[in-house]
């Protein structure tokens, strides 16, 4: 603490034509920094919390005292979400591909590769309003693809559905989407898999077999 924005692993521009440098630019420079800027506010003073990961403060977000549980939650969670965000895209070309293991994983979970990528496109289309899309890690193993409001995560368990470890997210709030492609959420969430950052979802899959 306080909480500070990541470094960005490319350029701004590096996942046009996809996301557009101007809406990276906004997005992480001025929607993620506030979210940063709120979650310090929220927890200034609260020395209790100091000590606290990131990911501590979305796991643990029940034990957070509810005069400032709303602002944690939200801020919080948009301070993990877009970090997460970030690292798991990657310039078209370079991020590699589902491992032998993942694949297998969601071919068993979902019947193939593209039934999964329309469980997705499917959780994004119906998220009314803001929110995101997950590939999670259930806590008994198993695959999930499933959707959020607002800033909550899979980290929160009590507070969503399908709690768990997230391996892929896709925000679906019009902030993330609109310069480029407006009102069309569908072509946003069919062109983001051009840019996933696979060895970074990979890593994270891995990282819950273990
Ligand atoms: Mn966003």
């Amino acid at each position: 603490m306080p909480f500070t924005l990541p470094d960005l692993a490319y350029a701004e521009s590096a996942l046009e034509p996809v996301i557009d440098a101007k809406t990276m630019a906004i997005h992480r420079t001025k929607h993620h920094q506030a979210y940063v800027d709120n979650l310090n506010k929220a927890l200034d003073g609260q020395a209790e919390y100091s000590a606290w990961t990131l990911d501590q403060v979305c796991e643990q977000l029940g034990s957070i005292p509810e005069t400032i549980r709303a602002a944690v939650r939200n801020n919080g969670g948009g301070h993990w979400n877009h970090s997460f965000f970030w690292a798991m895209l990657a310039p078209k070309g370079q991020g590699g591909a589902p491992s032998t293991d993942l694949a297998a994983a969601i071919g068993a979970s979902f019947g193939s590769f593209d039934a999964f990528k329309k469980a997705v496109q499917d959780a994004g289309l119906k998220r009314f309003g803001s929110g995101w899309v997950w590939l999670v890690r259930r806590r008994d193993g198993s695959l999930a693809v499933s959707s959020t409001p607002n800033q909550d995560n899979p980290l929160m368990k009590g507070f969503v559905d399908n709690a768990g470890t997230p391996l892929l997210g896709v925000d679906v709030w019009e902030h993330a989407y609109y310069l480029s492609y407006q009102n069309r959420r569908a072509d946003y969430l069919a062109a983001i898999w051009e840019i996933v950052n696979w060895n970074d979802v990979n890593r994270r899959f891995a990282a819950t077999s273990a």
